[in-house]
């Protein structure tokens, strides 16, 4: 198969900024996209050769844009699986596979995957409602504090709730959720492994991720993970159990809670290029969204290493503000050292929607960290 300037074509489920930054790739290699998203405003679309307008969950809208693909990813895991078993019947090359997609997708099935196959998780319950919790509690097989999780279509921390009496539990969706254990955990971490389709394998350092305490988004990602090299060996080995588990072809990240003895205890997984890798752009050999592309087309891995310590600041639309966005003092962190912003191109800001990233790269990794928090400090991302 020839991919480059050739009349191979490569579809993409879902515009958002992970397929806009997946897009760069195949633009570097002049690889032929077409991208389909439910927004007319998706960022993915001033770089795509073809965009579809469409439901991700409709059977007939899916089916019918991957029909003629060669190959077909995602970059968002909420999309119409049914269809892509369809398209994969009829010889189009889907990664990651469906199988994989049906066992992510639902977290309840995610956390089953894991106790069956020993990987190390917090115990969980799993209830067909929200509304049986209630009953669990009273006869004593839960108790307080619990972190609720909707079993699908959470993202970015909205379908999680920690719980810690009954009052909590009255706003919750009644939805098919697990009830999971609160991890007393020291560092929340991250390891991306990458799997091409001829089986080769290959996992990036381990990144540490710190999260924003209301908003449950991650507010830097630093790479390498200021971590004992014990752990983060332990955190990559564990990381390659699930991928050699699940076989996907693709990226999978893999979110690690590190308790505070030193467990490593998956929380959950996505199989594509995940907000934890953006700091590879700029810092790694081969950014992750370079070896995805390589990954799903079967094509030799790169090298994960990093070049410089990186740090990824999330830039995240400020409380009280709704409406056409600005960004605010760019020009003050741009005179930073190492300071890269990417500005994922949509309009509306809202208070935490992700809106944009900042990369700082530096050969001194606490400089890194200094720059990263005046960057944090300065940009601020708000409305007209
Ligand atoms: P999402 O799919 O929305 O990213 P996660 O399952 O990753 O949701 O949960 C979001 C955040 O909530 C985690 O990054 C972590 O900070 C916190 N969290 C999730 N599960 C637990 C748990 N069992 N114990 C403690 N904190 C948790």
């Amino acid at each position: 198969m020839h991919y480059f300037s050739s009349d191979f074509k490569l579809g993409i489920l879902g515009g958002g900024q992970l397929g806009k930054m997946l897009l760069y790739e195949t633009r570097k290699w002049d690889i032929h996209t077409k991208v389909m998203d439910a927004s007319e405003e998706a960022p993915c679309k001033i770089s795509c050769n073809e965009f579809v307008l469409g439901s991700l969950l409709d059977f007939d809208t899916v089916y019918n844009f991957g029909k003629g693909l060669d190959v077909l990813t995602i970059e968002i895991e909420n999309v119409n699986t049914d269809a892509l078993e369809k398209l994969e019947g009829e010889g189009v090359k889907v990664y990651p596979q469906p199988s994989a997609l049906r066992i992510i997708q639902n977290k309840a099935t995610q956390k089953l995957f894991y106790t069956d196959n020993d990987i190390p998780t917090s115990p969980f319950t799993r209830f067909a409602y929200t509304s049986e919790i209630k009953d669990s509690i009273t006869n004593g097989g839960l108790v307080f504090p619990f972190v609720w999780k909707s079993a699908q279509f959470g993202y970015d921390g909205q379908g999680v709730k920690v719980v810690r009496s009954f009052s909590d539990l009255d706003d919750l969706p009644n939805v098919e959720c697990i009830a999971e254990e609160m991890v007393d955990f020291k560092n929340e971490l991250a390891v991306i492994v990458a799997r091409n389709s001829n089986g080769e394998v290959k996992t990036y350092p381990v990144v540490e991720m710190e999260f924003h305490p209301e908003a449950n988004q991650v507010e830097y990602v630093i790479c390498p993970a200021r971590i004992d090299e014990k752990v983060a060996q332990k955190a990559q080995e564990i990381a390659l159990k699930v991928s050699n588990n699940i076989k996907h072809v693709g990226l999978l990240a893999v979110e690690l809670f590190q308790t505070q003895d030193d467990q490593i205890l998956v929380n959950e997984v996505a199989p594509r290029p995940h907000n934890s890798g953006h700091y590879s752009i700029e810092a790694s050999y081969t950014n992750q969204f370079e070896q995805h592309i390589r990954a799903i087309l079967g094509l030799p891995l790169g090298k994960t290493e990093s070049k410089v310590a990186g740090i990824m600041v999330n830039l995240v639309g400020a409380e009280n503000h709704t409406g056409d966005v600005v960004y605010k003092n760019m020009e003050a962190a741009l005179q930073l050292d190492g300071v890269t912003p990417h500005i994922y191109g949509k309009k509306q800001t809202r208070p935490f929607r992700k809106m944009g990233h900042v990369t700082i790269v530096d050969e001194d990794m606490s400089r890194a960290r200094q720059v990263a928090q005046k960057v944090k400090e300065t940009i601020k991302v708000i409305s007209k």
